[in-house]
């Protein structure tokens, strides 16, 4: 299965789609996640992101395309992949498309306010990147990670002011990207964002055949 995982920040795309690719047995792929990971490991290509990464706002995508189609090509990728953060716009999803051809789209719904709440809440591990939150999925021990024992942070771009930008970008440029896939007759799945992490979970799971 090839499968897109979308909606507005916030929404619990990175949550749901490391569920669903343990469950698959698919990798997940974040290109946010690629981006953080070659920041941390002093690369170009992190050098290069960070700015606009910092400011909430997309990184270009010359830079991004060539990345995710390294990473799509890697041996892991043969059963299949779930992508989170990518395609961000219609070139991407057109790239992708000149490539593969994509099985299922998952969009989660959710209203700015809500997303905006949300995010001011998670906490990022800044060693291995998982998610925590908060008050919707504590760390057994605050300000630590239950995965690898490094330190939580709150991200730059999960402050208020990048979070909006954010939005802006979803709003304009990524939410019509579900139609572009709609008129191609992929599958879609859609669930409403406000929902626990379990009922989400639970919803979605059913409808990837
Ligand atoms: P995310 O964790 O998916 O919200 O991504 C964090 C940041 O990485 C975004 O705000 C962008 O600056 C950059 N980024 C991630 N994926 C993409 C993409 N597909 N296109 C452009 N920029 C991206």
């Amino acid at each position: 299965m090839k499968i897109l995982i979308m909606g507005p920040q916030g929404a619990g795309k990175g949550t749901q789609a490391s569920r669903i690719s343990k469950k698959l047995e698919v990798p997940h792929i974040s290109t946010g996640d690629l981006f953080r990971e070659a920041l941390s490991n002093g690369t170009d290509l992190g050098a290069k992101a960070k700015e606009y990464m910092n400011r909430g706002e997309l990184v270009p995508d010359s830079i991004v395309v060539g990345m995710l189609k390294e990473r799509i090509e890697k041996e892991d990728c043969k059963k299949g992949w779930i992508l989170d953060g990518y395609p961000r716009n219609k070139l991407q999803a057109e790239e992708l498309d000149k490539i593969t051809k994509v099985s299922h789209m998952i969009v989660l719904t959710l209203d700015d306010d809500f997303a905006v709440q949300r995010i001011g809440g998670r906490r990022t591990c800044s060693k291995c990147g998982a998610i925590f939150h908060t008050t919707n999925l504590k760390p057994k021990k605050e300000g630590i990670c239950d995965r690898c024992g490094g330190n939580l942070i709150q991200r730059e771009d999960d402050k208020e002011k990048a979070i909006r930008e954010r939005l802006k970008i979803y709003r304009n440029d990524t939410e019509p990207i579900i139609l572009h896939y709609k008129n191609k007759g992929i599958k879609m799945i859609e669930v409403d964002g406000k929902k626990s992490i379990q009922e989400a979970f639970d919803e979605i799971m059913p409808q990837l055949r």
